[in-house]
Formats: structure tokens, C-alpha cells, sequence
């Protein structure tokens, strides 16, 4: 299985979905084509996404850590899975950034997920000055042990491996650094897990024009997309790499 994930941050109105979705349907998916598909929606658009999607995974960009209770403006895994969710982003850079998240919150979160059953989708990756330091893999190799701490090894979690330089910048990272780099994550994991069916994708500027060489060549099991998932044909395009 292949997995084609967008991520609309903070994207997206009522009426572009709409468009996006009639856009999607213009393009024929081949039936044995085994690809997922899923899109991480603004938490507003969630239920009504749910209803316009068929066979699309439907997911959420952040959780709480904490359970139900008094923490004003915070959605919780209980939530996610009450209304089916598929999935959850944990973890991404941009919340690591500008909104503080620790390590242990995000290994907090994916706990929550797990007790609730809606998949965490864990984001992971060096900033610029790391890669440049060349500490990309001891900076991974902690994401990923802390994130992972404690957690339920039995029940699936996705993996992205997103380069922060990488993320909205145009400037994507090459093949052989994703399949090398995604190749030591893959063999992290296995000693972690005890086992090899974690599906690792890649992020960062992921576009019609590199897709096929990263979705390829670089030992991948799919994309996870930003900027190019807001619109319908980029998105298909970048899908159509593995069809
Ligand atoms: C992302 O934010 O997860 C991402 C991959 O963004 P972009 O494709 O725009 O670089």
C-alpha cells in the first residue's frame, strides 16, 4: 500500500472544497493501483468532509494530550474517534515551532490517539541548521525515541519524515537524501517496534514536478503534502506518480 496524504493547514473554505472535491473526481484511479488517500482537514470542515469522501481518509491536524475536561479551545482523541476520524497529524514541525510542542507532548498525543484508535500520522525531521551541523540522524533518532515511548506497539502509526528546510520552501530534499535518510529510519523503527510494517512517507515541497522521482526512487510509501494538496490537480498529479 502507497499512501498520498495532503495537509491543508490552515486552508480552505467551504466552497473550495466543494471545488477540490469535483476536481479530484475528474481523474480515473486505476483499480489495482493500491494507493490511499487522505487529507488532513481544519477541524471545522471534518463532518462534512466525511460526507462528500468516499474511500478518502479523513483526518485531524492537532489533539490534545489531555482527556475531556476545562481546557478551553482544545480538541481531543476522544473526539477524533467519536466521529470516525482516520487519522491524526502529530508532531508536525509547525507546531513543534511556533506553538512550542515537546517531544513529550507529542508522545503524550500519540498515546491518546492510540487509546481512542484513530492512527497517528507522526511528523519528524531536522531543521536547516542541523542538517548543515550534519546532526540530521542523531535529531531523528530522538524524535523518534521519545515520541515512541511507552506507546502500543501493536496498533499502526504512519511516519513522515519532513526536513523543515524542505517544508513550504520550494526547495525539496533530493532522492538520495530521502532514501537515505528514510533507510535509517526504517531500521530505527524495526529496533523499536520489533517489527517492519510502519509506512515511512516523505514531506517537504513535494510537487507535480518531483514526485516521480521521489515516490520511485527513494524507497518511500507515499507523500504527505502541503502547499501542493490545496489544489485538486497538483494533488492528482503527484498521485498519478504511482499509478
Ligand atoms: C507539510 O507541511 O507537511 C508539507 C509537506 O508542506 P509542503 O508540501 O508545502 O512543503
Amino acid at each position: 500500500m502507497k499512501y498520498i496524504i495532503g495537509n491543508w493547514k490552515m486552508n480552505m473554505s467551504a466552497g473550495e472544497i466543494v471545488a477540490f472535491t469535483r476536481g479530484v473526481k475528474k481523474y480515473k484511479i486505476p483499480k489495482n493501483s493500491n494507493v490511499q488517500f487522505g487529507l488532513a482537514v481544519p477541524y471545522v470542515y471534518i463532518l462534512g468532509m466525511a460526507k462528500i469522501q468516499d474511500h478518502v481518509w479523513i483526518g485531524a491536524q492537532n489533539v490534545s494530550e489531555h482527556d475531556n475536561g476545562a481546557f478551553t479551545g482544545e480538541i481531543s482523541a476522544s473526539m477524533l474517534g467519536d466521529v470516525g476520524l482516520d487519522f491524526c497529524i502529530v508532531g508536525h514541525s509547525e507546531r513543534r515551532s511556533l506553538f512550542n510542542e515537546t517531544d513529550e507532548q507529542v508522545n503524550a498525543k500519540i498515546k491518546k490517539l492510540q487509546e481512542y484508535d484513530v492512527m497517528p500520522l507522526l511528523c519528524i525531521g531536522e531543521t536547516e541548521a542541523q542538517y548543515e551541523a550534519g546532526s540530521t540522524k542523531e535529531v531523528l533518532l530522538s524524535q523518534i525515541t521519545k515520541a515512541f515511548e511507552g506507546i502500543d506497539k501493536t496498533k499502526s502509526i504512519i511516519v513522515a519524515y519532513e526536513p523543515v528546510w524542505a517544508i513550504g520552501t520550494g526547495k525539496s530534499a533530493s532522492v538520495e537524501t530521502i532514501r537515505e535518510t528514510v533507510g535509517f529510519i526504517r531500521g530505527e523503527i524495526r529496533k523499536l517496534l520489533g517489527h517492519n510494517d510502519t509506512p515511512i512517507l516523505y514531506g517537504g515541497s513535494v510537487n507535480p514536478s518531483n514526485s516521480n522521482a521521489i515516490l520511485r526512487n527513494a524507497q518511500v510509501d507515499g507523500a504527505l503534502i502541503g502547499g501542493a494538496s490545496l489544489d485538486a490537480d497538483k494533488f492528482m498529479q503527484i498521485a498519478s506518480s504511482l499509478f
